[in-house]
């Protein structure tokens, strides 16, 4: 099958965010890259503090265009809010650094050190899912509007 003219994709990233028992945080991203990529291009992906980040704070991980997530180091400004605005919410600070990126260019899941899931994107949609220990599920593809925008936010 010849790739799509646009660049669009339905064969892209998988990310990963978790946080165990013990708090511990990690992420994990998995990427073929974009459709019609220069050959020997690298992405973000790999990129730690670009499309991956985790410290004691939060892990993230992001999709997207990586040539912007890239430039706007978003994985990693994300932990950069939660470590010098403490009191701002997961969710703000990836409010914050999507917000700040080309829109229909970037998302990310990411979860805090306190359990706050948050899954942030300025693309039309995003495929997405969180489960918890206790058994809730949730899954999304396009923007909630009921949770104020484009992104989805769960207090654990
Ligand atoms: N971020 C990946 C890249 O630019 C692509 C993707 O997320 O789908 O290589």
């Amino acid at each position: 099958m010849d790739p799509p003219a646009d660049d669009s994709s339905q064969i892209g990233t998988v990310g990963c965010v978790a946080i165990d028992a013990a708090g511990t945080l990690a992420t994990a991203t998995s990427t073929g890259g974009l459709v019609n990529k220069m050959p020997g291009r690298i992405g973000d992906t790999p990129l730690v503090g670009a499309g991956t980040y985790a410290n004691a704070l939060c892990a993230v991980s992001a999709t997207g265009k990586g040539e912007s997530i890239i430039r706007h180091t978003v994985a990693r400004d994300v932990a950069a809010f939660m470590e010098h605005r403490p009191g701002l919410t997961l969710r703000d600070a990836a409010a914050r650094v999507v917000g700040n990126t080309p829109r229909g260019d970037v998302g990310l899941v990411a979860v805090s050190a306190s359990g706050e899931v948050c899954m942030v994107h300025n693309t039309t949609g995003m495929f997405r899912a969180c489960a918890t220990e206790d058994g809730h599920t949730e899954v999304g593809i396009w923007t909630d509007a009921a949770a104020g925008g484009h992104s989805v936010s769960i207090g654990l």
